[in-house]
């Protein structure tokens, strides 16, 4: 059972950067993108607890609509224990379509590591790799979850030798991509190893989800795997309480997507193109919470009662309500009206958000998709995340 946690602890484990992972999915179309991302957040998603009767911040809609905006939300939170510790696992849409390209870049930007997707029958597609070597690009790291096993067992009938083989052929063909496109620094250190538990297995839409060591631990058997296919239904709903799949995937993220402070290292050089010799870079490498704020955003919303809501990751310091702060691209100061926590359609008041977490910011009303927001000390000498064309207000009205 998951336990849901209460609010004050959600803001507890967010300021403690070890415990955060910013995370997206990615998928060729049809592998099962959408329905391990419903599985995590039906598991795992802070949003039950809302749905439980706790305060909410938008209270307009039925329960049932709420369920299927969460669906569709840019950011979701998952709470997650791993060997007795909490972890906040911030999930962020990444867009379906890698032609979309600097929505997709935005997108990786503000995530550190992605679940790769890869149907077990179909193996890596044009998508797969398209996906990963714009992710490389952005030092995102990935890590493998291979899908619908039971289409191995119930249409190929592949014996349990056989599935072992296959699997051990994506995770080749995988492996050559990331050693392809990854900086040469990570083409080695980031080869997916499935004995250290970087690669996962199991079925979405069956809930059940397996790694190596996770095998070894529960003493599982490939043979029982096929075997449970064959005992029909019930089998099945007993490997899901076993071997449960956001189990599976959220411990292969806590142990090997890095938090936001080890990714932001290595990361702001290549994603951010600043002057490197510039003071506010070591606030950046270090995702300072006592540094100046630094903030891009990553998506905007209209809430009908509250109006715009500028969602993103703040590499370094601390987003507080009632600070003026500069758009760089807008080039206007802007106050922050009200700062909580996106999850799905809610938004959990905050006091502050801290670096390394994904935040969202009312009174941002000048924000675009794409903004960089920085302490007002800095308004001068920033180089933004993104340079924005910014469209004058009398063009963006249409009637
Ligand atoms: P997306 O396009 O990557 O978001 O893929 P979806 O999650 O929408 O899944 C595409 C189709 O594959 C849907 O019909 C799902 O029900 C199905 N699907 C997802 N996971 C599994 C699985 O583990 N086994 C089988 N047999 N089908 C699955």
């Amino acid at each position: 059972m998951v336990k849901f946690k209460q609010t004050s602890e959600v803001l507890k484990i967010m300021g403690n950067i070890e415990q955060i992972r910013n995370i997206g999915i990615t998928a060729h179309v049809d592998h099962g993108k959408t329905t391990l991302s419903d599985s995590l957040l039906s598991a795992a998603g802070l949003i039950s607890e809302k749905i439980a009767g706790q305060a909410l911040a938008l209270d307009y809609l039925d329960v049932e609509q709420k369920r299927q905006m969460t669906v569709k939300a840019a950011n979701a939170s998952l709470y997650h224990e791993y060997k007795g510790k909490p972890y906040l696992i911030n999930l962020i849409d990444t867009p379906g379509h890698v032609d979309f390209q600097s929505k997709t870049i935005r997108a990786l930007r503000v995530i550190d590591g992605a679940i790769v997707v890869v149907d077990a029958v179909e193996g890596v597609m044009t998508q797969t790799e398209m996906y990963l070597r714009v992710a490389l690009e952005e030092r995102v790291r990935p890590v493998l979850f291979i899908n619908k096993i039971d289409r191995l067992i119930k249409e190929l009938r592949l014996s349990p030798t056989e599935i072992q083989q296959r699997l051990v052929q994506i995770v080749r063909d995988v492996n050559t991509l990331i050693a392809t496109y990854a900086d040469k620094e990570f083409q080695k250190a980031w080869l997916l190893d499935p004995m250290k538990g970087q690669v996962a297995f199991g079925s979405a839409r069956d809930r059940w989800g397996l790694t190596i060591p996770l095998v070894q631990q529960k003493g599982i058997k490939f043979s029982d795997i096929v075997d449970v296919y064959t005992r029909g239904k019930e089998a099945v709903a007993e490997l899901q309480k076993t071997a449960p799949l956001h189990e599976a995937i959220l411990d292969m993220v806590v142990k090997h997507v890095p938090n936001p402070r080890e990714a932001q290292r290595y990361r702001i050089p290549k994603i951010w193109h600043g002057d490197l010799n510039h003071e506010i870079v070591k606030y950046l490498i270090e995702a300072d919470p006592n540094g100046p704020l630094v903030m891009l955003i990553n998506d905007i919303r209209v809430d009908p009662h509250a109006g715009l809501v500028a969602t993103g990751r703040i590499y370094s310091g601390t987003l507080r309500p009632g600070e003026e702060v500069w758009l760089v691209n807008a080039r206007v100061p802007q106050r922050v009206l009200q700062v909580s926590l996106y999850m799905g359609p809610y938004r959990e008041l905050a006091d502050e958000i801290t670096a390394g977490n994904i935040a969202a910011a009312l009174g941002l009303e000048k924000a675009r998709s794409g903004e960089t927001v920085v302490s007002m000390k800095y308004k001068d000498t920033m180089t933004p995340f993104e340079k924005l064309k910014m469209i004058t207000e009398s063009v963006v009205t249409v009637a």
